[in-house]
């Protein structure tokens, strides 16, 4: 049996396009071709575990191998195999149809950015890196004769007997002279790190070299020996994969280290796992913020069936549970796919709603059922409830509920109990309420001691996103202003329109004030004198909210 032909499509020589559009990564041609290997090897699997296939299933494991003098790369598996009909149909025909498509489009898009990317051309992108690719295949089906396929990167390829004496596939990659740098293995381990850390089979690559005991010596010390051992790549069994039933926190903990080996232990966690209208699992972890928002940023990732696709989730998830950290794992996100494609993706915005309602939803689950240990991590549960709330309609709508705000005691309430809390006595002569509060209460206390004393709250306020979160709540809270405690005299600040004695006279108070002003001797503070009684603190020094704010946009170039 030998056969020569021409792989039909209309378009000429596809394989430059591949090369130079289809992938900005070339890298990929390896998460590819392995999970090729793991597909079929899955297969096998399934079909002796449903009797379809009565033979020795032998080591099943996907071997990556790398030949830096013959410049190859090699993927090996002990799957289901394919006989030479069957390369005809899955590798000639069906795989190249999708990259015939992928041609046709892009030759006719305006913008070709739109289309790269769209078809995950799989098999193909082999030639990314390879000038001659070879296939090496025997079926598991009784009595297959084993086949080769070779293909030098024109449209002409060959078929002929092969000499495989064992069920799988061997894919052989000649890899391009401007490739070369895949032939390094450091390179192809970290592709498989990166790519393969989860898949469900396990990959091989060479082996490492490890220390263990081997015994004492004379003195009782222990001896060290160096052994070689195989160097398997992946966790198979990763335990988003599992039940939460079977899952304790010491699991999820050590997981969330096996991901982030340098990441303090996180606050909570929630498993996603839904199968309808999406299929969708995975685990979301809170991490600790402490004020680093950026550094925290993106460490989401994103797999398809514990393949490992990108950590840029940014369409995936709304932009403020970006600050979590974890897995999201589903075969219902497109793979190789444009930034505009994936927003506009049916799928991808159901998925977005999705976390978000398990988000909120778990918030809401814990602050019902451990209140004490959520006020315990507000600080740090608070920064990104209140950057959800802030940025995110719906998050707001869910979190009203248990959004808290600090009282300058460390008094935790709701936005409710809050209101119950200053009602009587915190409104001022339009009925408003009016909510105070310190952003540095170390250097406010003066401020704060008389609001007290008057019987007033003060809420503390001071991390970096309150001052966003404070003109958002303004703006939401009907009837409702709130006031720094240092921005105005008490009474202005809570105007109850009450009779006042004063102690002072009105020259007195002039001539208090003049003083005042000339020592500061800046115009954007006020002075003014106004004592009720001879326990008040006569003289306040105040910059009014509307300057304060003004400044505070000046100093970080402009609003937010
Ligand atoms: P996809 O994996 O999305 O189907 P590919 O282009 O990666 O597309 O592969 C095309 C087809 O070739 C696969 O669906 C499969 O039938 C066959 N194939 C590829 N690699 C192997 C392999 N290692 N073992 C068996 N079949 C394979
Ligand atoms: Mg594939």
């Amino acid at each position: 049996m030998q056969e020569k032909g021409t792989i039909s499509i209309h378009t000429e020589n596809i394989f430059p396009i591949i090369k130079k559009f289809l992938y900005s990564d070339h890298e990929i041609f390896l998460r590819e071709l392995v999970s090729n290997a793991v597909d079929a090897t899955q297969k096998i699997k399934r079909l002796a575990s449903l009797g379809e296939y009565t033979g020795d299933l032998g080591e099943t494991r996907v071997e990556v191998e790398v030949n830096k003098k013959k410049k190859t790369i090699t993927i090996k598996d002990a799957g289901i195999g394919m006989t030479a009909e069957e390369i005809k149909k899955y590798i000639n025909q069906i795989a190249f149809s999708g990259a015939t498509e992928f041609v046709e489009k892009f030759k006719d898009a305006g913008d070709a950015k739109e289309i790269i990317g769209k078809f995950g051309l799989g098999f193909y992108s082999a030639f990314m890196v390879a000038g001659k690719v070879e296939i090496d295949s025997l079926s598991y089906q009784e009595g297959a004769e084993p086949a080769k396929w070779i293909c030098d990167g024109s449209t002409e390829f060959e078929i002929k007997e092969g000499k495989r004496k064992t069920r799988g596939t061997t894919i052989t990659l000649h890899v391009n002279e401007d490739s070369e740098e895949f032939l390094e293995e450091s390179r192809i381990q970290g592709i498989l790190d990166k790519y393969a850390k989860f898949l469900p089979i396990e990959v091989k690559f060479g082996e490492k070299e490890e220390s263990v005991e081997d015994g004492e010596d004379k003195e009782g010390k222990k001896k060290w020996k160096t052994v070689k051992k195989d160097n398997i790549i992946n966790n198979t069994a990763p335990i988003w994969t599992k039940s939460p039933s079977d899952l304790t926190d010491e699991d999820y903990l050590k997981f969330y280290k096996e991901l982030y080996p340098f990441s303090e232990d996180p606050l909570f966690w929630i498993h996603l796992n839904v199968d309808y209208p999406f299929e969708l699992t995975g685990i979301l972890y809170f991490p600790k913020l402490k004020n680093d928002f950026e550094m925290q940023k993106n460490k989401i990732q994103l797999y398809s069936r514990q393949v490992f696709i990108t950590d840029e989730v940014k369409d995936v998830v709304p932009e403020f549970l970006m600050l979590l950290h974890g897995i999201i794992d589903s075969p219902d996100i497109p793979l190789n796919v444009s930034r505009s494609y994936l927003q506009s993706d049916g799928n991808v915005k159901k998925i977005n709603t999705y976390i978000t309602k398990k988000v909120a939803d778990k918030l809401g689950e814990l602050f019902k059922k451990e209140r004490e240990s959520y006020e315990k991590k507000w600080d740090d549960i608070g920064l990104f409830v209140k950057y959800g709330m802030i940025s995110e309609e719906k998050f707001y709508e869910k979190a009203t509920d248990y959004a808290l705000v600090k009282n300058t005691e460390g008094k935790c309430f709701t936005l409710k109990e809050y209101e119950a809390q200053i009602e009587a006595n915190q409104t001022d002569k339009d009925g408003n309420k009016v909510w105070l509060y310190a952003n540095n209460p170390a250097k406010q206390d003066a401020f704060i001691s008389s609001a007290i004393d008057k019987g007033y709250d003060v809420l503390v306020f001071d991390s970096p996103i309150d001052s966003h979160f404070i003109n958002h709540m303004e703006s939401k809270l009907e009837k409702t202003q709130i006031k720094r405690v240092d921005s105005d005299n008490l009474n202005k600040l809570i105007d109850k329109d009450e009779k006042r004695e004063l102690v002072l006279s009105d020259e007195q108070k002039e001539s208090l004030k003049e003083v005042f002003s000339k020592s500061i001797g800046n115009e954007n503070f006020k002075v003014e004198v106004e004592a009720l009684s001879p326990s008040d603190a006569p003289v306040t020094i105040t910059m009014s909210e509307f300057m304060r704010r003004m400044k505070e946009m000046q100093a970080t170039g402009g609003g937010g």
